[in-house]
């Protein structure tokens, strides 16, 4: 089973993708899931707590969704595998929009 939300493998930008923030300590990597799969993305705590989500356009989802891909050592087809299960199961309620998730 693919855990799509492991992101031991992704790497920790330099600051908030929401506010730009570079508050290094409150930085962290959280899954996003989006209509296009799940990607990684680099918040602050303070975007964390408020919910703010990033604005994606499609094109750049795709792009980070296979990025995320690459973390997880797995290809765009294990991905869409995976989230079909997931939603399945109901855990994801994908194909809903963005929704956060992190690791504490
Ligand atoms: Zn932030
Ligand atoms: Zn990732």
């Amino acid at each position: 089973m693919i855990d799509l939300d492991d992101v031991s493998g992704c790497p920790l930008d330099s600051s908030c993708i929401c506010c730009r923030g570079t508050a290094k300590q409150g930085l962290r990597v959280c899954t996003v899931g989006s209509p296009v799969g799940v990607f990684c993305v680099t918040m602050c705590s303070a975007c964390i707590e408020s919910d703010e989500l990033p604005n994606f356009a499609v094109v750049s989802a795709v792009r980070a969704v296979l990025e995320h891909c690459s973390h997880l050592g797995i290809d765009a087809d294990q991905m869409a595998a995976a989230q079909m299960t997931a939603a399945m199961r109901q855990e994801r309620g994908w194909p809903t929009p963005l929704r956060g998730a992190c690791d504490d």
